[in-house]
């Protein structure tokens, strides 16, 4: 059963790219693409006339409704900025490459998946956090993050933007955080109208996970051969695997593993399939991004730095 998942990981990782990484449980990660390939994405657009930082972060405050969600940290602005906005730039998780990277691009508003604060405050500000707000300061880039609401959202949401790359549609709310769901179960349709055909093989389920994100899953194959419910949980979503077992799911798209599942998944008969933490949260965040540039009509880059995990 777990044969081909092994041929998954050994035949299509390291002989590609370099610097795989195998963690002491013998989950084989594919390595980031290489520093010298970093990607930045850019929108065509081009801003004439600024916008008003406030404005745009009251508008992401409406659209992801942060309000609803008890979450780890902090959501929206965290670091205050320039007042005005010719140039939002994105990424998933705070770093000083990161900073230095938008800088770079002279963004005056940086919104990320992961901030830079965690809990209910910030505490004292040690070197390290004092090296990271020195370059936001510097540069007088406001920082903002969305976390939870950026997993959950219907058309902005990591998982929903997931759900439909994969070619899943019927997306039904999954995974409450403290009541609040951030997933999705979602059915995959197969080449047949009939709904007794609908699903895909679990195989091209994988496969297009793969494409999806640029990098090789860890997955369990102890599903079954069809999946036609996919429970998806971006970043760190483990713990939701009982969860979508519960659901009837057929297979679970997680981010990043825990030792456990494998035991779990084999037991239970489902797919689980960690697509990468990094990699499973890039799209909420870019398509935040391109929402704003679309609606203040600023320029929008996103800042690719690529994290194995
Ligand atoms: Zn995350």
């Amino acid at each position: 059963m777990f044969s081909a998942v092994r041929g998954l990981l050994t035949n299509r990782g390291a002989q590609i790219r370099t610097g795989d990484l195998t963690d002491p449980n013998g989950a084989r990660y594919q390595a980031a693409p290489r520093p010298d390939a970093r990607s930045v994405f850019h929108t065509a657009m081009v801003a004439s006339v600024p916008a008003q930082t406030a404005d745009i972060l009251a508008d992401l405050d409406t659209l992801l409704e942060p309000s609803r969600f008890d979450d780890y940290g902090p959501n929206g602005l965290q670091v205050p900025g320039a007042a005005q906005t010719t140039t939002v730039a994105t990424g998933v998780s705070a770093s000083v490459e990161l900073f230095e990277r938008a800088a770079a691009e002279q963004a005056q508003l940086l919104i990320v998946h992961h901030g830079l604060f965690w809990g209910s405050s910030p505490g004292p500000i040690d070197a390290p956090l004092k090296r990271r707000l020195q370059i936001l300061f510097d540069a007088d880039i406001a920082l903002a993050a969305y976390h939870l609401p950026l997993d959950a959202h219907l058309t902005h949401g990591n998982n929903a933007l997931i759900a439909k790359a994969l070619g899943a549609t019927q997306l039904t709310p999954f995974a409450p955080h403290h009541g609040e769901p951030i997933g999705f179960i979602a059915t995959l349709l197969g080449p047949g109208a009939d709904t007794n055909d609908e699903g895909v093989l679990a195989q091209d389920l994988f496969t297009r996970v793969r494409e999806l994100t640029a990098r090789d899953p860890l997955v369990f194959d102890a599903g079954p051969a069809t999946v036609r419910r996919l429970a998806i949980v971006s970043g760190g979503g483990s713990d939701y695997l009982a969860d979508a077992i519960a659901q009837g799911a057929d297979a679970f798209l997680t981010g990043e593993p825990t030792e456990r599942v494998m035991a779990t998944a084999r037991e239970q008969g489902i797919h689980y399939i960690a697509a990468g933490h990094y990699a499973t949260e890039t799209f909420g965040v870019k398509a935040l991004g391109e929402h704003v540039a679309e609606r203040f009509g600023v320029r929008h880059v996103f800042l690719d730095v690529p994290n194995p995990i």
